[in-house]
């Protein structure tokens, strides 16, 4: 867990250039970009964990538990240069450029008795032809047929055409897919767990924008789609490191400290109140919090406004990430693994994939569990229990009897929900206010709401920033 850092108010001679809400992916990158710009800054953070939805703390036994399963893709261009910049980029481990996706028995007529596993390998070529050539070698997910209606229907998407994409915002992706002419068993081998994956909603009630800004990124360069995993767990190999960069360069951090209120006077934000009382002045306010946190703190009159109107519309998706631990490896792959017709639409095996995980040669199992709407009302055993029987079917060495421990971290509002509509709804990051900035993975960076989406969104609004003419020397 994050020790609180003592804090020094700030010298009234030198008010801060930026407090920043939220110890996020977002936050904390902003605090990045401001410290490498020589400038000040105040991290506030209401948890006592930094991180955000990229946390990770450890249970009374010591294992590791997250916030969610996380893999870091070979296009996160803006994360891979802060890790370089930090020097933690040797912290990801790079997996095999494979997309691996798992049926369970019987679940289209393509499946024997045995669950089947498709290794979409992408082949040394250029992008998109490495990946065409992945598709070209599918044998279960695509026929020959629908490889050519795969690759007629994404046609505009694989040239990389981003204003046909905007264009597809009103619909869901599953209407999008078939209005182009492509199989339902495409769909729901391949597009659904995608959509799940992506953003925890299925395919027929996410925007086919969302889908195809994504497929558009995977098409974009040779390794976009490539995963990594980090070598141990995120708070102790990616989130405290960068909190030491930004600390040794003068900036404070906070944890626990819930900010309750936005200050405002003549037109400016001021600065901000935490829920214990505390007042803190700056140059600059960041709101680098979830949207549903945005729309708490940004004042009902000024969610009118239409750089922010969205704040108060968008809603989120729930996720429930789970963590299996077994006696045993119950798997041979260590990749990332979509699963399609499960309560799996992503997995990996950590215990295999990831030294820092602490439980080599058994398996240790994170499954983002999605849709999770209904799963919500659920309690963790009855959860459990239908998790357990998707795995069985995958990995039929997965049972009671290997599983040491199993448990459940929820998360009701993760990121927002990308329904149809929602891309035109993302803001950006100004606000009415000139000195009040958002940032967050909900934030409209031309990219999913992801880690590198947190970071590019840090970037913009600390760009917004140093644009500013400053208040002192
Ligand atoms: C299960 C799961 C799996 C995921 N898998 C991936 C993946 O594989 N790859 C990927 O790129 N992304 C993944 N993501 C998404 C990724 O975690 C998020 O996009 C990213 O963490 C968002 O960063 P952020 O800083 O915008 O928001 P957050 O991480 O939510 O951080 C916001 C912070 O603001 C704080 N806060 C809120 N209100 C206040 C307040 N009033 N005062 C002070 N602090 C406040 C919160 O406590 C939080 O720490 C996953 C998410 C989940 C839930």
């Amino acid at each position: 867990m994050q020790a609180n850092v003592a804090f020094e108010p700030p010298q009234a001679t030198a008010p801060l250039d930026a407090i920043i809400v939220g110890g996020g992916p977002a936050g904390l990158a902003a605090a990045k970009y401001l410290a490498d710009a020589g400038r000040s800054a105040l991290v506030l953070e209401k948890r006592p964990v930094l991180g955000g939805k990229l946390s990770s703390w450890r249970d009374r036994d010591g294992d590791i538990l997250e916030t969610g399963l996380h893999s870091f893709f070979g296009g996160y261009e803006t994360v891979h240069a802060l890790l370089r910049d930090v020097g933690i980029a040797h912290h990801v481990l790079w997996q095999p450029h494979t997309l691996t996706f798992a049926m369970p028995p019987g679940f289209s007529q393509r499946v024997g008795p045995q669950a089947a596993f498709e290794e979409f390998h992408f082949i040394d070529a250029p992008s998109p032809f490495n990946g065409i050539g992945a598709v070209l070698n599918a044998r279960y997910v695509f026929n020959a047929w629908e490889k050519l209606l795969f690759a007629t229907g994404t046609l505009p998407i694989l040239l990389g055409d981003h204003r046909y994409a905007e264009r597809q915002d009103d619909i869901t992706y599953a209407d999008w897919h078939r209005k182009r002419g492509m199989s339902e068993h495409m769909l729901q081998t391949f597009f659904a767990p995608m959509a799940l994956a992506l953003n925890f909603t299925p395919a027929d009630a996410i925007s086919a924008e969302a889908m195809l800004r994504v497929m558009a990124y995977f098409a974009s360069s040779r390794d976009a789609s490539r995963a990594g995993f980090l070598d141990g767990p995120p708070n102790e190999r990616l989130i405290e490191p960068i909190a030491e960069h930004v600390r040794e360069r003068g900036v404070r951090i906070e944890s626990t400290a819930r900010v309750a209120e936005l200050l405002f006077s003549d037109g400016r934000c001021t600065g901000v109140r935490t829920s214990d009382g505390r007042t803190f002045e700056a140059e600059h306010v960041i709101l680098a919090t979830p949207v549903h946190d945005a729309a708490k703190l940004l004042p009902p009159e000024m969610l009118r406004d239409p750089l922010v109107y969205g704040v108060g519309r968008l809603t989120s998706s729930p996720v429930i990430n789970g963590h299996f631990w077994f006696d045993r490896p119950i798997s041979a792959h260590t990749n990332l693994i979509f699963g399609a017709g499960t309560l799996l639409p992503v997995h990996a095996d950590l215990g295999q994939a990831s030294p820092g995980y602490g439980w080599r040669n058994k398996s240790f199992l994170e499954v983002c569990i999605a849709p999770a709407d209904d799963l919500m009302m659920l309690d963790d055993d009855a959860v459990i229990v239908r998790v357990l029987a998707d795995l069985t079917r995958l990995y039929p060495l997965a049972t009671k009897q290997t599983l040491v421990k199993a448990k459940l971290v929820r998360v009701p509002k993760s990121v927002y929900r990308a329904s149809p509509g929602a891309e035109r709804l993302r803001p950006g990051a100004r606000t009415p206010v000139a000195n009040l900035f958002l940032a967050g993975c909900y934030t409209n960076h031309r990219f999913p709401a992801s880690i590198e989406g947190a970071m590019r969104s840090a970037r913009a609004a600390v760009d917004g920033i140093l644009a500013r003419p400053r208040a002192r020397a």
